[in-house]
């Protein structure tokens, strides 16, 4: 009996000895990362997923698993990067801005001084679509209307209160102040729930597409003085073009304002990580463009240093600088 004992302890002894070495040598060697996205059906989704597709094709050599769970857009990521819950997000960067600076949303936290930059990525128009039987023509029209403001946490929920403000507008100059997630608002406009929604993001994109083939939709321009003013005083903000025919309903250019999307680490993500996720983008270049429509126009030349106000994240630094880019 003690014997058999003995026996069993010394066979578990062997098996555990045996395993020991290879999942400590994985545990040593595998590196877990997370990239901050958006809702499902937006562009950030899209960037996080074919990033780490790209980072994931080397994992053998380098150990890093990458992966990109849908956020709640911008600030959200931010701030799960900022409380070390996530390595890396994508964040418009009118919100990079005021994060790594305390303004605005982020006045209350501080300053955060830990943001890095890494890249910026595709260009965001401040996107408004409405139901063509609401009759608004511009803006200025949503006043009194039923709008999705979008989710707090995303970009465009950011953006769309500094643009209220700069109108000298209230929750309450709407008839309803929604605070639908991009993936459900296209059905909310179709479903006559909502007169228009507010999409900061990448074009041309399969939301926007939902709603202009689901329902008879326009995208309406966000022009006039206070617009002017906000792309004149602030850097992170351009005026846009939303390309007509791009989306059924709309067949003319319509004229807005936008951001760009950008890639943000903190000071404390691993150098060597951040190293290799750059890598894997810029060595596979041209496959990265062909992930989304929106990356078609990218240049590396000038995601390195357009639309990026926190410094340069060392391990990104590190690879542009062995391509001669700076
Ligand atoms: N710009 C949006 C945000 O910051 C996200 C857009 C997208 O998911 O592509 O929340």
């Amino acid at each position: 009996m003690i014997s058999t004992r003995i026996k069993l302890i010394a066979a578990a002894l062997g098996t555990a000895a045996l395993l020991a070495p290879v999942s400590a040598h994985a545990q040593a060697k595998d590196k877990f990362v997370t990239i901050g996205t958006g809702g499902q059906t937006g562009v950030y989704y899209v960037v996080g997923q074919s990033i780490c597709s790209l980072v994931n094709r080397g994992t053998s050599t380098h150990g890093i698993k990458c992966t990109a769970p849908s956020t709640g857009g911008s600030v959200a990521n931010i701030n799960s990067i900022r409380a070390g819950e996530m390595d890396m997000g994508v964040a418009q960067s009118d919100w990079q801005f005021h994060a790594y600076n305390g303004t605005s949303q982020f006045k209350e936290k501080g300053p955060y001084k830990d943001l890095r930059a890494v890249f910026s990525v595709h260009a965001e128009p401040f996107t408004v679509v409405a139901r063509k039987d609401a009759n608004i023509k511009g803006f200025a029209d949503l006043k009194g209307k039923r709008v999705n403001i979008g989710n707090p946490g995303s970009g465009q929920r950011g953006t769309m209160e500094v643009v209220m403000e700069a109108v000298g507008w209230k929750m309450s100059d709407f008839k309803l102040a929604s605070e639908l997630k991009p993936a459900e608002q296209s059905a909310a406009l179709c479903d006559n729930k909502v007169d228009a929604i507010i999409y900061t993001v990448g074009h041309p994109n399969g939301s926007i597409q939902e709603a202009s083939t689901s329902c008879d939709a326009v995208i309406v321009p966000v022009t006039g003085a206070a617009i002017d003013k906000l792309v004149a005083d602030n850097a992170y903000y351009a005026k846009a073009t939303i390309p007509g025919k791009m989306y059924k309903g709309t067949d003319s250019d319509v004229a807005t304002f936008g951001v760009g999307a950008t890639f943000v680490a903190s000071s404390k993500s691993d150098t060597e990580v951040i190293y290799q996720v750059v890598k894997a983008v810029f060595d596979n270049f041209d496959r990265f463009k062909k992930l989304h429509p929106a990356f078609a126009n990218l240049d590396p030349k000038a995601m390195i240093k357009n639309n990026l106000s926190a410094p340069l994240h060392d391990g990104a630094a590190k690879y542009y600088k062995e391509k001669g880019w700076m």
